[in-house]
């Protein structure tokens, strides 16, 4: 397959040809500088992969010929749910490019009582460049699947989500003295080889002032397990890269990018 990947969702059941969009076709013309005749690929998000001829490069439009259609499979021994409080905006961005190439599949902002910023903020604008930053982190990292992105929400709703969908949660909490991530990994480990499925697991970061005791008893009544990052106190946006990468690695990932 050609070298350079671009997430196009919505591409249709069997595409013949694929009309690239505004900022892709920009990117393919003026930046990447490819011709007609050149072969790409392009992602659906959701597990195919096309490869594509270009037919078409002009300023008006970028048209492409499909000529293989396959399937991206994930190497992943987990799916990764990070949930993280929304905090300044630089921080959110990293928090998205990064987590996106270490191999985190959803991201879910929440507010919480420490939260430095208490109020959603969404908007189109803002959820737009956002799911850029994390398209372009998944097209550049090689990912097959794009990381989703949930609307920011309540703490409480985080851990209601958090609990309804997830074999296991894990909240990285300072306070934890006795280690915690083996021992709280080994049980979804020892069944991994039976299941068809990788298990989904939630990780918990908490904000720059910490969870608050309230919210570390919300988490443990929902069934969390808290776990040490180690003996130094990480930034929370280098908590939230740190965390999804050992737990990749503590699951023994051949391939912990896809
Ligand atoms: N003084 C704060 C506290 O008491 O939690 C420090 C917060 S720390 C800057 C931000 C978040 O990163 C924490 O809430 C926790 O989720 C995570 N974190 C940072 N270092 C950690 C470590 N060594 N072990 C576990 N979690 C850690």
């Amino acid at each position: 397959m050609g070298s350079h990947r671009f997430f196009i969702k919505q591409v249709g059941q069997a595409p013949e040809t694929i009309r690239f969009p505004g900022d892709i076709a920009h990117q393919i013309r003026n930046v990447l500088r490819l011709k007609p005749d050149d072969v790409v690929v392009v992602m659906d998000g959701e597990g195919r992969a096309f490869q594509v001829r270009l037919t078409v490069v002009a300023e008006q439009e970028t048209i492409g010929k499909v000529i293989e259609i396959g399937e991206v499979r994930s190497a992943a021994p987990a799916l990764l749910h990070l949930f993280f409080p929304l905090s300044k905006r630089d921080k959110v961005e990293w928090i998205l490019q990064k987590g996106t190439e270490v191999g985190v599949n959803a991201f879910h902002p929440f507010i919480s009582e420490r939260s430095l910023v208490q109020t959603p903020e969404m908007n189109d604008k803002r959820t737009t460049r956002w799911e850029a930053i994390i398209r372009e982190a998944a097209e550049q990292s090689g990912r097959g699947r794009l990381p989703d992105l949930a609307q920011a929400g309540s703490f409480e709703n985080a851990i209601q989500t958090a609990a309804n969908a997830n074999d296991l949660i894990l909240a990285a909490w300072v306070g934890e003295q006795q280690g915690g991530m083996q021992a709280s990994l080994a049980h979804v480990k020892s069944r991994m080889g039976d299941q068809k499925t990788p298990p989904s697991i939630a990780l918990f970061i908490g904000p720059e002032g910490g969870f608050s005791d309230r919210e570390i008893d919300h988490l443990k009544a929902e069934g969390a397990h808290t776990v040490s990052l180690g003996a130094n106190i990480l930034r929370m946006e280098t908590a939230a890269i740190v965390f999804p990468a050992l737990v990749l690695y503590e699951l023994g990932s051949s391939d912990p990018l896809k």
